[in-house]
């Protein structure tokens, strides 16, 4: 199955599809976690990378296109994958029907979780991260357990001014790719508050994972 999650920072999007991905047997690929290793290696893509994600801003089209393609290339993302956060523009959306249409492959769903921008800033400033397995956790509502309490970090763009500017993004530029996949028939909406065991039920209800499981 080849699933897309979209939804602002702060949506749940990497939790829902750590979650999804696992049931599915596919491999979750998360623009934002790749690109963070990107960065982590210190090259020139790496800087060019932080630059803009330092500021909340996106990342050019090319760059993240590069990435993405090329861990879609990998022998365990051909038959299905789940993309968390990605496409963000129209452009990125073209480029990757460009690449699955080669292989006569399409996009099976694309999930919109929805959050209102009141709920994000709670979620942003509570959420933490463990570095060594990439699961996310919130100091409130989801507390990482006390094991690894002392090696959770919290992202350096998720404070309250990079926020701004990454929902404000969000708002812009993810606009019209709602519009790409509504007219292809392709979007589904999903309420993201709540329980994420909740959320992860609308999201297999609201599409045909329950008939891959
Ligand atoms: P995320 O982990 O999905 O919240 O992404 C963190 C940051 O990575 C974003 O604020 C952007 O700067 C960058 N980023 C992630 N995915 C994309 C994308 N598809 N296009 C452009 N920039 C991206």
């Amino acid at each position: 199955m080849r699933l897309l999650l979209i939804g602002p920072p702060g949506s749940g999007k990497g939790t829902q599809a750590g979650i999804i991905s696992k049931k599915l047997h596919v491999p979750h690929i998360s623009s934002g976690d790749m690109l963070r290793e990107t960065i982590s290696k210190g090259n020139s893509l790496g800087k060019e990378a932080e630059h803009y994600m330092s500021q909340g801003a996106l990342v050019p089209d090319k760059l993240v296109i590069k990435i993405i393609m090329e861990r879609l290339a990998e022998p365990d993302a051909k038959a299905g994958f789940l993309l968390d956060g990605f496409p963000r523009t129209v452009p990125q959306a073209e480029a990757l029907d460009n690449e699955l249409h080669k292989c006569h492959h399409n996009i099976d769903a694309v999930v919109k979780i929805e959050v209102p921008d009141g709920n994000i800033i709670e979620r942003i400033s509570g959420r933490r991260v463990d570095p060594e397995t990439k699961k996310i956790y919130h100091v409130k509502f989801n507390p990482p357990p006390k094991e690894i309490a002392d090696r959770v970090i919290q992202r350096g763009d998720d404070n309250e001014e990079t926020l701004r500017n990454r929902l404000e993004k969000y708002h812009s530029d993810t606009a019209p790719l709602i519009d790409y996949y509504e007219e292809r028939g392709l979007l589904t909406r999903v309420a993201g508050i709540g329980k994420v065991e909740e959320v992860t039920q609308r999201i297999i209800d609201a599409t045909k994972i329950k008939d891959r499981l």
